[in-house]
């Protein structure tokens, strides 16, 4: 270890929110030095998507969240904002600061930390980056020619192969020191990253409860009481699901937490699930135990298009697979308002608001405003009435979606859209157009979740179906022999 032992540890958290399992700052707090956790709000940075506005009130309340658990350590969050670039060395130059240390993101992003990483390094600081946000990095899962995986089972299969690290414990209040005097922090109340007029989040407050401890208290209810139905996971009516998936985003949980909770370490996902093998596994009910290896794969699904989106930064505006730059939208996103002003399409309009007549849309479509989020087969399901029965571009939706949902992900939110479009990885065929009345009768066949979400369902004062579904899914498909010709 070289220089003062006064000199400051800094710990640049980003989607990685938590205290435990947390590498970069299990290794900061191994050098002991004082150490100073900053969290930067970068909205400008190249390569920066600004968040929606259902993330920033989620990480608002993360923040809130994970400041207190540090004060508890006798510590404190640091705040500061503006491009991460300038930001993080000026902090250094302020402190002093002798190390730093981050879990690395998969984004475009990632052009900034690797410039930081240098530049720092070049003026004699120890820079780290670490693996805390995946099971595996995207760059360790490739094909026999070195390649990415474009197929998820193979990538699956490929990855399981591989053993999964213990999860770290949260360092104790006696393992962390701090610098004598605080560093100076914004006001989070500041950076205005709740509602306000009008304050649209009472929903969202009801749903969630944002932090570590709500992400390992959803956990371990799901364990307890939802994973044994989780082969219903995709019967909207039904609580089958983890509700994981904004703690997974904003890293207050990890998936390595997950796995060795349910696995144990050590153990790759094609073990026999219900062997009862590994460390975690043993808490795990008889009854759910059935599912465990479906519920990994799923979260294998966040590893695979993190991955895509590692291998394709432009995920979320350019299609995957190129001859469906040839779709002939009916709009093109640019050709529609931004997201908090009306599109100026009667139509866009309405599947926003819920209005179209189509039930299971209008379900989906206002648990999603309602919550900040939406059931996995009701996503499909108005993603594919978007595109194919409006013939609205995808990348509509996935700015909606972006600013709506509080798991919004700048991997798994353009991936799904490029799924159910047809133009991603693995993806749907075109001609797989979901009928939303079928979907409705297979997955809603008691027509709980509809009619919990559109109370004036069978009255006048429900809007007549915006199209005909039999004569749009004709016109999605002659659509697509554009898509047949460039191919
Ligand atoms: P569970 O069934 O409990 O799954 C566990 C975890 O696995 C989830 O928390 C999530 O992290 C991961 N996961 C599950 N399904 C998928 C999937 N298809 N792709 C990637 N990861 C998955 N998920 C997001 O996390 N962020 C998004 O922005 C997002 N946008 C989507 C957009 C569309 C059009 C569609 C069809 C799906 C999208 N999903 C997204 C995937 C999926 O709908 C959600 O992850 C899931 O509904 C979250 O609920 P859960 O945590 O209860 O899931």
């Amino acid at each position: 270890m070289s220089g003062n032992q006064n000199q400051p540890s800094i710990v640049w958290l980003r989607n990685d929110l938590r205290l435990a399992d947390n590498p970069a700052l299990t290794a900061a707090a191994s050098e002991g030095r004082p150490l100073v956790v900053v969290y930067i709000h970068d909205e400008t940075g190249d390569g920066i998507r600004p968040l929606g506005a259902a993330s920033k009130w989620w990480l608002h309340h993360s923040l809130t969240a994970l400041d207190a658990a540090l004060q508890n350590l006798g510590g404190q969050l640091t705040l500061r904002h503006g491009p991460a670039a300038q930001v993080l060395p000026a902090l250094v130059d302020e402190l002093g600061a002798a190390s730093v240390h981050w879990n690395r993101r998969y984004t475009a992003a990632r052009d900034i930390d690797a410039g930081l990483k240098t530049s720092l390094r070049e003026q004699g600081l120890t820079v780290e980056s670490h693996q805390g946000n995946l099971l595996n990095e995207p760059w360790h899962i490739r094909n026999g020619q070195g390649e990415p995986y474009k197929v998820f089972t193979p990538y699956w299969r490929a990855a399981q192969d591989r053993p999964v690290r213990d999860a770290l414990p949260a360092p104790t209040e006696g393992e962390l020191s701090w610098p004598a005097d605080s560093p100076a922090s914004d006001d989070l109340a500041d950076w205005d990253l709740l509602p306000t007029r009008p304050d649209w989040a009472e929903g969202l407050r009801e749903t969630w409860t944002p932090g570590e401890d709500g992400a390992h208290a959803r956990l371990e209810s799901f364990v307890a009481e939802r994973l044994a139905d989780y082969h219903r996971r995709d019967e909207p009516a039904v609580d089958a699901t983890s509700g994981l998936s904004p703690h997974l985003r904003f890293g207050e949980i990890s998936p390595t937490q997950i796995w060795n909770r349910l696995r144990g370490n050590g153990s790759g996902a094609g073990n026999d699930s219900d062997s009862g093998s590994g460390n975690g596994s043993a808490d795990v009910p008889a009854a759910a135990r059935k599912n465990v290896a479906k519920f990994l794969s799923e979260i294998g699904w966040r590893e695979f298009s993190t991955a895509l989106l590692f291998d394709n930064p432009r995920l979320a505006t350019d299609s995957y697979r190129p001859a469906y730059n040839a779709f002939p939208w009916g709009y093109t996103v640019d050709q529609l308002g931004a997201v908090d002003e009306p599109a100026g399409v009667s139509e866009v309009d309405a599947w926003r608001r819920g209005r179209t007549g189509i039930p299971l849309v209008d379900a989906g479509m206002r648990e999603l405003w309602h919550t900040g989020t939406m059931h996995n087969r009701v996503r499909m399901v108005v993603a594919s009435f978007l595109i194919k029965n409006l013939l609205i571009d995808w990348r509509a939706g996935e700015q909606w979606f972006w600013d709506t949902l509080v798991d919004a992900d700048e991997a798994s939110n353009p991936a799904n859209w490029q799924w159910v479009a047809g133009s991603g990885a693995d993806a749907a065929p075109y001609f797989r157009v979901f009928n939303p009345v079928l979907q409705q009768k297979k997955f809603d066949p008691t027509g709980d979740y509809v009619s919990y979400w559109i109370p004036e369902l069978g009255t006048d004062a429900y809007p007549e179906p915006i199209v005909d579904l039999a004569e749009t899914r004709r016109e999605a498909l002659e659509a697509y022999t554009a898509v047949k010709a460039a191919a």
